[in-house]
């Protein structure tokens, strides 16, 4: 191992200033689509997984004899995303640019950066009668998934998050409550009473209704870190495959959203270990949204991030070689672009995104012409 001596000289971890370059963006955002049209659309967000995380997935996750999970996107390429508040993000900002498909401000859930409304993908789903869900192994009133269902500029405002949320047309929600009774969180009863004005609850089992053709919109809510692991009873794979068969059985077009929290929860502590187990998890969730597109066709899989956490790199010390070692760089979000994966018809539509707000100008733009193709 002798030629690998230079490796081992300690070199202290340099950086330097270099100015932000605003570019704006081309004509792309005016692309149309013209291939085929997907009926379901399923949008997965891994929370703060960069390129950095997938490479620790690929080289330690997968075994020789199984085709990875990763390799079975047809489209794989990369988004900036980038706020309107220059080069970092935060996960309001990011998942309302890729739910609008307008850049906005840190902590801006569902406005602009003047605080303008901006209408969601889900609102356009409602109204050409798409069955919806939401998926996530974090609070529901969570950044990514309140995003994608309200419109505040108080991200900590739980009660009118979650007052919203009841107020939508939405199908399906399955996640976790957190910080019961602090500050603007309401206690576990009023959440509950304020659900279900909307939703019935389901119990652990996760049993659908098999009244009315299970029609009826439905939850499933959990205590705080009740369902983040992979060995939680259901954990994030499990709740995914009760929503898909939910969802399929509407005779209705869906939308569906899963979120994982876990890459970034550990990504802002440096857990390395929860980490992998997050990365496992989404490989697992992944397998079946991919399975299902694959046997049930018409399903557009998009695999995203709303920004890369901890700024991970995999790197070797070699003495343990070729054991990787993952070393941080920031206890923040880094600015490096993230993955942007698509599987099933629509795939390819998604393959010259550089913007996060890009992702939904395309994904409004899909289910738009939905309505006309249909007519
Ligand atoms: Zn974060």
């Amino acid at each position: 191992m002798g030629s690998f001596y230079f490796f081992n000289i300690n070199i202290s971890i340099s950086s330097s200033d270099i100015e932000f370059s605003p570019w704006q963006l081309t004509d792309n955002e005016e692309v149309e689509y013209v291939g085929e049209q997907p009926e379901n659309i399923i949008i997965f967000i891994a929370d703060g997984m960069g390129f950095g995380h997938l490479s620790i997935a690929l080289q330690t996750l997968n075994s020789e004899s199984q085709p990875s999970v990763w390799q079975e996107f047809e489209v794989k390429g990369w988004h900036d995303a980038r706020s309107a508040f220059g080069p970092l993000t935060d996960s309001e900002a990011s998942a309302t640019a890729m739910t609008t498909g307008t850049s906005t401000q840190f902590g801006h859930i569902g406005i602009d950066k003047d605080g303008k409304v901006l209408e969601n993908i889900f609102e356009i789903a409602y109204d050409q009668e798409y069955t919806t869900g939401i998926v996530t192994d974090s609070y529901i009133w969570d950044a990514t998934p309140a995003a994608f269902l309200a419109h505040t500029r108080n991200e900590d405002d739980a009660r009118d998050i979650l007052t919203q949320i009841s107020a939508t047309n939405l199908d399906l929600i399955f996640g976790e409550l957190e910080d019961l009774g602090e500050d603007d969180v309401p206690e576990k009863d009023e959440t509950m009473e304020i659900l279900s004005k909307r939703f019935k609850l389901l119990d652990r089992t996760l049993k659908l209704p098999d009244d009315d053709n299970g029609s009826i919109p439905v939850m499933a809510i959990f205590d705080e870190d009740e369902i983040q692991d992979l060995d939680s009873s259901p954990n994030l794979t499990q709740l995914t495959e009760t929503a898909l068969k939910y969802m399929s059985s509407q005779d209705k077009p869906f939308m569906l959203l899963v979120e994982s929290e876990e890459i970034d929860a550990a990504s802002h502590v440096h857990n390395s270990k929860r980490v992998i187990n997050g990365l496992k998890s989404i490989q697992q969730t992944l397998a079946v949204l991919l399975k299902f597109s694959k046997i049930r066709g018409k399903t557009l899989v998009l695999f995203t991030s709303d920004h890369e956490t901890g700024g991970l790199a995999p790197v070797a010390d070699f003495k343990r070689y070729p054991n990787l070692q993952i070393k941080w760089s920031t206890k923040d979000h880094s600015a490096a672009v993230v993955p942007l994966f698509a599987y099933g018809p629509g795939a390819e539509y998604f393959a010259d995104v550089h913007r996060n707000s890009e992702i939904g100008i395309r994904l409004k733009s899909l289910i738009s012409r939905d309505k006309t193709s249909n007519e």
